[in-house]
């Protein structure tokens, strides 16, 4: 059966150690009174939460999976998932960062991104339902009016409803300018919203008395293209009364038109959701649904980075307690375990090498994800603009990193842990084939990982000219600075130095080329995020050995294990894992014509 234990040492060391992040936290009014004991005993909570609730419910979610009645149009979760939402719904999990004034309780998006990670490592499937009402909550509070907050608000942040986000259409999905939902005006200020929305996650299900759906659609004098799209919120029943007190009324014409039958994530519902004359409300400015989307979005990227982590860590524990337990063969240096027919696999170096590598981005990614979950509170509640400014510019440029840097290391960490089982991987009996299965879909939604590096190299990097880089260089090179003439942190900070350097000639051949041929940017994007990716990694590698170091001089024999560890995974990471950027710097480097001469119909 598959195991899983909350990293809270781990986190406890990023928060505390590492970033320093309750201090950080207390320089905003909004979170004075946060103190270390308070962020330990949520986590510990949430990691009993993830542990005892979600797991157990992991492998008989995906294997019986959703059921979709087509007389009703209704869809059953699997057994035990309606209560795990219950317990969630009662211990007010689900209102955790929102504001006191809408029932939440206020605490920083840190413990929200923490959560996330032991979560979706726990139940991805499962989790995907709040993590849309989260990501409703996200969008509403930004964009709705007064009115609206108070009557959705406060439902989304108990949980009493749920929430999802309707943009993709079946011939539009990267490209939403295609999108052809129509919104027809009403005396009353209403809509009358008809169209089909596919691959709608949780669009439909027994969780909540009522269903918030967030559609985009066109106006009937809407532009073409991006420019000519609104946001509505839709409800499944038309709520009764305002305020809090609504009450989910008469039923609205949005149906689920069936479900998708899917690799993974077979707990959650993907439905096609049907919008006939259905009465919605406009949010926010008309035609500038796209941008109030992109709250929700970027929030829900995020947030999927963190799907992949969380598998990432899950992967790493099944493959480290089975490579204890299966023996096979012997060390290469004579065996390991005499009394024993065989020695554990874990002597065996490829195996070290696949566990460590897994351990290694875990661990890199959660440092990279709980930094850039400060920033997120940091952009919106620091006192000093500049801070703010800083934030939000460290928010725009690492989001598409979050999303596709930890996102692949989910899907293929969990092939390499998967094949710590050999032949026993590949079956269910483990739970490797469901990791791996649940982890390919975050590669693909909110974005592709294409897309994602478009996004990075195209609208946060070359669009303002590296500013935004820059900034983040500037951190690197002050690390540099201070740590560059100690003996010790040789090995890590000359290799972070120069890479930052590569990065800087990288970023300016490449936006050269671009200048004259846009291709050479869509050809050299995805390589690029990997590059930039292990420029992040290296920073929090670095930083991460610096604080491990400073223990072991300091508690010298009597020091934590902990701390040799961390030293030793970072010295895998630069000395094993970093050198890949030779290779993506090379590939980005060659341009777009090995690409592009091939004629289209020579495939
Ligand atoms: C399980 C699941 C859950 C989902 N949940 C939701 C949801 O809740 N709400 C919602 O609205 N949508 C949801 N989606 C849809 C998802 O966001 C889209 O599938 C995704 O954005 C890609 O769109 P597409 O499938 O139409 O692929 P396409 O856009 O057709 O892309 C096909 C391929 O072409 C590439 N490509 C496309 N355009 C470009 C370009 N300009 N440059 C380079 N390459 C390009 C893509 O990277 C991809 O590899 C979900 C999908 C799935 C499978």
């Amino acid at each position: 059966m598959p195991v899983y234990k909350a990293p809270l040492r781990d986190q406890q060391f990023v928060i505390h150690e590492l970033l320093g992040a309750v201090e950080a936290l207390r320089a905003l009014p909004r979170y004075a009174e946060l103190d270390a004991g308070t962020v330990n005993q949520v986590l510990e909570e949430a990691g009993r939460f993830s542990e005892e609730v979600l797991l157990p419910l992991n492998r008989s979610g995906d294997e019986e999976g959703c059921t979709y009645d087509p007389a009703t149009r209704a869809v059953r979760t699997p057994a035990g998932f309606v209560a795990a939402f219950e317990k969630f719904r009662e211990a007010g999990w689900q209102g955790l960062t929102a504001e006191d004034e809408f029932g939440g309780q206020a605490l920083p998006q840190l413990l929200q991104i923490a959560f996330d990670e032991m979560r979706c490592a726990t139940n991805q499937a499962w989790t995907m339902y709040s993590g849309l009402t989260l990501g409703a909550y996200e969008c509403l509070a930004h964009t709705a009016s007064a009115a609206q907050k108070a009557l959705y608000l406060p439902k989304l942040a108990s949980a009493e409803w749920t929430g999802t986000m309707c943009l993709t259409e079946s011939h539009c999905g990267t490209d939403l300018g295609l999108l052809r939902t129509k919104a027809v005006p009403q005396a009353d200020g209403s809509y009358r919203i008809t169209g089909s929305k596919i691959f709608i996650s949780a669009g439909e299900h027994d969780f909540a008395g009522n269903i918030v759906h967030l559609v985009l659609a066109r106006l009937p004098d809407a532009p073409a293209g991006t420019r000519g799209i609104s946001l509505f919120i839709v409800p499944k029943f038309l709520p009764e009364g305002s305020g809090a007190q609504a009450r989910a009324g008469a039923r609205n014409g949005v149906y689920c038109g069936g479900i998708e039958h899917k690799m993974g994530i077979h707990g959650n519902s993907t439905c096609q959701m049907v919008f006939e004359d259905a009465t919605g409300w406009l949010v926010g400015e008309p035609n500038k649904g796209l941008h109030a989307m992109f709250v929700m979005m970027n929030g829900a990227r995020l947030g999927v980075g963190v799907q992949g982590l969380g598998l990432t860590e899950a992967a790493y524990q099944n493959a480290v307690a089975y490579a204890r337990e299966r023996v096979q063969g012997r060390s290469l240096t004579g065996p390991k375990a005499p009394e024993q027919a065989a020695d554990p696999i874990i002597v065996h170096a490829d195996v070290r090498r696949m566990l460590l590598t897994a351990r290694a981005y875990a661990e890199g990614g959660r440092a990279f994800a709980y930094w850039i979950a400060v920033m997120a509170d940091q952009q919106v509640h620091h006192p000093d603009e500049a801070q703010r400014r800083f934030a939000g510019d460290m928010m725009a440029l690492m989001t598409p990193i979050v999303k596709a840097f930890l996102t692949d290391n989910g899907f293929f960490r969990s092939s390499e842990c998967l094949q710590v089982f050999g032949g026993h991987g590949y079956i269910r009996e483990w739970g490797m084939e469901q990791l791996l299965r649940d982890s390919r879909i975050n590669m693909i939604y909110e974005g592709t990982n294409t897309i994602q590096s478009l996004d990075l190299l195209g609208r946060k990097v070359l669009s303002d000219s590296g500013a935004r880089l820059t900034s983040f260089g500037k951190l690197v090179e002050a690390f540099v600075a201070e740590h560059g003439t100690d003996e010790d942190m040789n090995e890590f900070v000359t290799p972070l130095a120069d890479l930052g350097d590569k990065v800087r000639k990288l970023t300016m051949e490449i936006g050269m080329k671009a200048l004259g041929n846009q291709d050479e940017a869509g050809a050299a994007a995805v390589d690029y995020l990997r590059v930039v990716g292990h420029l992040v990694f290296a920073y929090f590698w670095a930083r991460m050995a610096q604080v491990a170091l400073a223990r072991i001089a300091a508690d010298g024999a009597r020091v934590d294990a902990f701390y040799p560890r961390k030293l030793a995974t970072a010295r895998f990471y630069f000395q094993r894992l970093l050198p890949e950027t030779a290779y993506h710097i090379r590939a980005a480097r060659s341009g777009a014509k090995n690409l592009m001469e091939f004629h289209t119909d020579w495939f």
